[in-house]
């Protein structure tokens, strides 16, 4: 059989431990066979981030936006305890940081769903799509404990060195005080990915914030998606039938729980923290969360949510057989190729990122899933089963 050719390279980023593993048997079993496999490989394994001065992970970020897709796996982020395990030279910051602040983009992540596996939400039919903008607010304030008696005002100095104040709070009793902040240009960036995804999926996006509230902070927010979405985007979403719709965020969470999924839902910062990991767990796990970073100027970045399962890989060290979930990494490649293809109008890649997919659902619906799904899992033939075995079936199934 011949197999199919790419004309432009994807930015491969390896990563660590249990997803490394699971990174080359997902090339070795279920692409290479079927696809001449193109890429711009970048070892971002902690050891070679260390040797390189992680130059390796702007490297990779600048070929993203060179070439417009890339595919990461899990890497770790280290820790003290993790510098003295690999005997690092410093602390490197998260990489998936590091991308971030270089593509300017905009994290979207959405649950694989299987037949057998019930969101615990029972009106839910569809995946439901998080988008958290990834700048400012409370990850990057200034907190202060205050005695009673303090006064806490909020000073602003402008760029001519007057001052403008405001008080927060007199404080008769002990207390604490938090200032935080965003951009216009972050929140721009941040409407414009969420505007640009969902042209791209065809689906409806819900943004929500508390305007009522905080009638200048949230506010802004409300004001730039308005104002972006009709100068920008209202024709486009207009042909492409789709809607974009703001609500309080205690209403949307009350709609998105009546709602019967196949949207996408904006979030600021704290509140996409916190409902994408209600989300995943409503809809059954962690490692069947996919997640693409997506630039204000179209660049793609995709992996999957979950880390590089440690503790798994430390029993796959001593020989002991690990049942470890490859679904999101195997939609992180079948994302990536199939925007390749849709970039470079090649449709037999993208009719292999389908047959990828679809293999790798039916096998879970044919009753063969690792572990972590079996209790979650109602079909009656299931059978658990280990991380290279899973895989195995997968591509059984594809060479079909
Ligand atoms: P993790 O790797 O996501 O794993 C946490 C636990 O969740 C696992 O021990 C496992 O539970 C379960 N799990 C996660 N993914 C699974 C899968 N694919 N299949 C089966 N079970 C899965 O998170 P972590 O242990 O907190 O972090 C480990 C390393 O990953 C850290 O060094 C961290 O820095 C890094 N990390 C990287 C990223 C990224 O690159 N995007 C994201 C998060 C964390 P059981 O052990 O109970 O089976
Ligand atoms: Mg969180």
């Amino acid at each position: 059989m011949e197999r199919i050719k790419m004309t432009t390279p994807l930015v491969e980023m390896d990563g660590d431990e249990m997803t490394r593993i699971i990174w080359q048997s997902i090339k070795d079993k279920l692409i290479t066979p079927f696809v001449e496999l193109k890429t711009e490989y970048y070892d971002l394994g902690l050891k070679n981030r260390d040797k390189t001065d992680d130059s390796v992970t702007v490297d990779a970020a600048n070929a993203i936006k060179k070439y417009g897709v890339g595919v990461k796996c899990a890497t770790i982020t280290p820790n003290a305890q993790r510098v003295e395990e690999y005997g690092l030279k410093k602390m490197w910051k998260s990489p998936n940081g590091t991308i971030r602040a270089i593509l300017d983009g905009t994290v979207f992540r959405a649950p694989v769903t299987v037949r057998g596996i019930k969101p615990s939400v029972s009106t839910w039919e569809k995946p439901i799509t998080i988008a958290r903008h990834a700048y400012g607010d409370i990850y990057k304030n200034s907190e202060i404990k205050v005695s009673g008696g303090a006064k806490a005002e909020i000073v602003v100095t402008d760029s001519k060195g007057d001052e403008h104040r405001k008080l927060i709070h007199d404080f008769s009793g002990d207390g604490v005080v938090m200032g935080m902040h965003n951009t216009d240009e972050s929140i721009s960036s941040f409407a414009r990915a969420c505007f640009n995804f969902a042209l791209s999926q065809k689906q409806d996006i819900w943004f929500s914030t508390k305007d009522t509230i905080s009638k200048t902070y949230d506010h802004r927010f409300k004001d730039i998606f308005a104002e972006i979405f009709e100068n920008e985007y209202k024709d486009a979403f207009e042909k492409a039938g789709i809607e974009y719709f703001y609500t309080l965020i205690d209403d949307a969470v009350a709609r998105v729980i009546r709602s019967k999924g196949g949207f996408i839902w904006a979030c600021k910062n704290y509140d996409g923290d916190v409902m994408s990991d209600m989300i995943a767990t409503a809809f059954g796990s962690l490692a069947m969360m996919t997640s693409v970073l997506v630039s204000p100027d179209g660049k793609y970045e995709y992996e999957a949510a979950h880390g590089t399962v440690t503790r798994h890989y430390y029993r796959h060290l001593k020989g002991e057989p690990t049942s470890t979930n490859s679904v999101a990494t195997i939609f992180a490649w079948s994302g990536a190729l199939r925007k390749r293809a849709e970039l470079d109008n090649l449709p037999k890649l993208l009719e292999f990122a389908d047959r990828l997919e679809h293999a790798t659902i039916n096998t879970i619906e044919s009753g063969i899933m690792t572990k972590d799904l079996l209790g979650l899992s109602s079909l009656a033939n299931k059978k658990g089963v280990e991380t290279m075995e899973f895989l195995d079936a997968v591509a059984a199934r594809l060479a079909n």
